[in-house]
C-alpha cells in the first residue's frame, strides 16, 4: 500500500498547445493502463478539439462548463454530471465563460503511450455558439 499526499505532486499547468486559457492538472494516476486526472479550468478555458483512442469519461466535481461532440450542440455541464466520449469521438470540454469548472477525467492509455490525439484549438466563435 502506498499513500500519496497532495504535496508530493505539483499541480501542472496544461500546455497552451492543447488548451485555451488557464488550465491546471493534478494527476492522480498516470498509468500504465489508465490515466486519472483532476482538471481545473478557469472561466473561458477549454481543451482543443481532440479524441481518445479508447474513449473517455469525465465527471464534473465543481462549477459549470461546456462540452461538445463534433457536429453536436454545445452542452452545459455542471457539478454531478458525467459525460462519456466514445473511442475516436472528436470533442472538447471546458469551463463556461463565467465560472470555474473542475472535472475528473479517466481514459485508457494506448500501447504507444498516447491517451489523446489533439487537433485545432476551439475558436471563440465555436465556444460562444451555445
Ligand atoms: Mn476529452
Amino acid at each position: 500500500m502506498e499513500v500519496i499526499r497532495p504535496h508530493q505532486h505539483a499541480t501542472q499547468r496544461a500546455s497552451a498547445e492543447w488548451f485555451t486559457g488557464d488550465v491546471y492538472i493534478d494527476a492522480i494516476s498516470t498509468g500504465p493502463h489508465v490515466k486519472l486526472l483532476v482538471v481545473h479550468f478557469t472561466p473561458g478555458a477549454r481543451t482543443a478539439w481532440h479524441k481518445h483512442p479508447f474513449g473517455q469519461t469525465i465527471h464534473v466535481t465543481e462549477g459549470s462548463g461546456l462540452a461538445q461532440s463534433r457536429g453536436g450542440r454545445v452542452e452545459p455541464i455542471r457539478a454531478g454530471d458525467t459525460v462519456h466520449f466514445e473511442p475516436g469521438e472528436e470533442h472538447w470540454h471546458g469551463a463556461d465563460s463565467a465560472n470555474f469548472m473542475t472535472h475528473l477525467a479517466m481514459q485508457e492509455i494506448a500501447d504507444d503511450g498516447s491517451d489523446a490525439i489533439w487537433g485545432d484549438h476551439v475558436s471563440d466563435a465555436e465556444y460562444l455558439q451555445h
